[in-house]
């Protein structure tokens, strides 16, 4: 049994729909007082460690703004989950640096500042028309949930899909105290999608390979969008977004990135 801070606030999906509408495009009052974000969480002590996690956690979602995400819901989704939770207890006091960390089996959990850049580029998807709530998202590489706990904020429901037994178990861990009703975890290996989740209004990819695998892109929606990690002609890894709209796929390379590999089978 993992020793961890007794953080005693909570995410639960039930909170997750009451992000306020008028938060929408008025990302430039999301302040760390912001009531938007002040959720009501259970505080057994207001002098206790949860409330320095969720001060730490308005610190990181500062940062993010300042480096150019301004998706208001999505900076309300990275300050609502506790990254601390997600990492080994020896890591804790790292959870909320905007750096990856080691999950085991020589993974990682992305960085908050990419985790949320690509979940900002999925929402902005032209097919979305600006709608709060994403569909069905399938995530490949769950790791140790984190990112799939995000998603779940923002999306009705979150496939995810891990290929590494051990942090199959790991995310079950993790997320089980959440509760959270629409993350779907998955054992198997995810270059073959998830087709019985499918169609999905947006996908994304925590691994990177040499090609974006054909069955997502069968597996996205008409004006989904798919936001993974690629090799580009350089032989560098970079961010591709795809759309799929009427009119054929749009892809768009975006900045140079860092993931772990994308590996085929199953271990
Ligand atoms: N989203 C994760 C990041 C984990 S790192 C988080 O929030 O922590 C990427 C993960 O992709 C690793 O756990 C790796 O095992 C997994 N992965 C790599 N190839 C895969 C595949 N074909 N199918 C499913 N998962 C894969």
């Amino acid at each position: 049994m993992k020793q961890r801070p007794s953080f005693p606030a909570r995410l639960d999906s039930g909170k997750t729909q009451a992000v306020p509408k008028t938060l929408l495009g008025a990302t430039r009052v999301l302040t760390p007082q912001s009531p938007a974000r002040a959720k009501p969480v259970a505080m057994t002590s207001p002098t206790g460690v949860g409330l320095e996690s969720s001060t730490i956690r308005a610190r990181m979602v500062k940062k993010l703004m300042d480096q150019g995400v301004d998706d208001a819901w999505v900076l309300d989704a990275m300050g609502r989950v506790e990254r601390h939770r997600f990492v080994d207890s020896a890591l804790v006091n790292q959870a909320y640096e905007d750096t990856s960390l080691p999950i085991g089996l020589g993974q990682t959990i992305s960085k908050p500042n990419v985790v949320a850049r690509m979940i900002a580029l999925l929402r902005a998807a032209p097919g979305l028309k600006g709608e709060a709530m994403m569909g069905r998202v399938l995530e490949i590489g769950t790791g140790c949930g984190y990112q799939a706990a995000v998603l779940s904020c923002l999306a009705r429901e979150v496939y995810s899909i891990e290929r590494l037994r051990g942090l199959h178990d790991k995310a079950r861990e993790n997320l089980r105290p959440l509760r959270l009703a629409n993350v779907h975890l998955i054992f198997g290996d995810g270059m073959l999608g998830y087709p019985q989740g499918a169609p999905y209004s947006a996908i994304i990819s925590a691994a990177g390979g040499e090609h974006v695998p054909q069955a997502w892109v069968d597996q996205l929606a008409m004006g989904g969008r798919l936001v993974a990690p690629t090799q580009t002609a350089s032989g560098q890894q970079a961010l591709v977004v795809i759309d799929k709209t009427p009119q054929g796929l749009e892809k768009t390379l975006l900045e140079a990135v860092n993931f772990v590999p994308l590996k085929s089978g199953i271990a």
